[in-house]
């Protein structure tokens, strides 16, 4: 049962995820604050931590940077900014995906779903895929350009390798969606994906403004040319 920490100082919208994650199975421990987050953090290990980012003894982003400081636990920051500039600011401080406030429940829950399994494989291979200067070593979940090792994060590293095992074929906004979040698009916030996108070309491109390694199919999808 994987043990979840959620921290949100909403009392309803608290109780009733908790709720709804108990019926499915999560074992949860709640937060109100910063400070009994980190209490709790002290006290037991957990498998995710779910992370408001208004609290009333200061912002998420810290204990972000706390728990990614201490190890890999996954982090999905759940805020109603919507605002690009905090969403990457929160993935830049190694949170692993975020949800908009309100969300539904079955996108939480998928969302939670995606990063608990990590790099569980998209493609179920021990192989070393290779898209122009980047190479994918499946069996222990490494990207390599040039042969420098780029760290990604866990839904990064899905939605890279989903990218590269279908090199040169275009694959639609959906598709990605489904393997990467298993939600329908709907579910999914517009922006999303088109964050993830960014950052890895950030990452992997030489000029990210211009990208050769994760092309854009306008009003379709994306693709991988090597
Ligand atoms: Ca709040």
């Amino acid at each position: 049962m994987p043990a979840i920490l959620f921290v949100e100082d909403d009392a309803t919208i608290a109780m009733g995820v908790e709720y709804s994650l108990k019926q499915d199975g999560f074992q949860v421990s709640l937060a109100y604050r910063l400070e009994e987050a980190r209490d709790l953090l002290k006290r037991s290990p957990f498998d995710l931590v779910l992370l408001d980012l208004g609290l009333p003894d200061g912002s998420g982003y810290e204990l972000c940077k706390e728990v990614r400081a201490a190890g890999n636990t996954p982090i999905i920051i759940l805020s109603a900014r919507d605002e690009e500039a905090s969403i990457v600011l929160g993935l830049d401080l190694g949170a692993d995906d975020y949800l908009t406030k309100p969300f539904r429940l079955r996108e939480l829950i998928s969302r939670m779903n995606a990063v608990l399994r990590r790099r569980g494989p998209v493609e179920a291979s021990d192989r070393t895929l290779t898209c122009g200067d980047v190479a994918v070593v499946t069996q222990q979940a490494k990207v390599y350009k040039n042969g420098r090792e780029v760290l990604l994060t866990a839904l990064e590293y899905r939605l890279l390798l989903a990218l590269v095992a279908n090199q040169g074929r275009l694959l639609t906004r959906t598709q990605i969606l489904a393997q990467i979040w298993d939600v329908d698009e709907d579910f999914v916030n517009d922006n999303t994906l088109t964050v993830y996108i960014k950052r890895l070309r950030e990452k992997l491109e030489d000029n990210p403004q211009n990208p050769s390694l994760i092309k854009t199919v306008r009003g379709l999808g994306y693709q991988a040319d090597g």
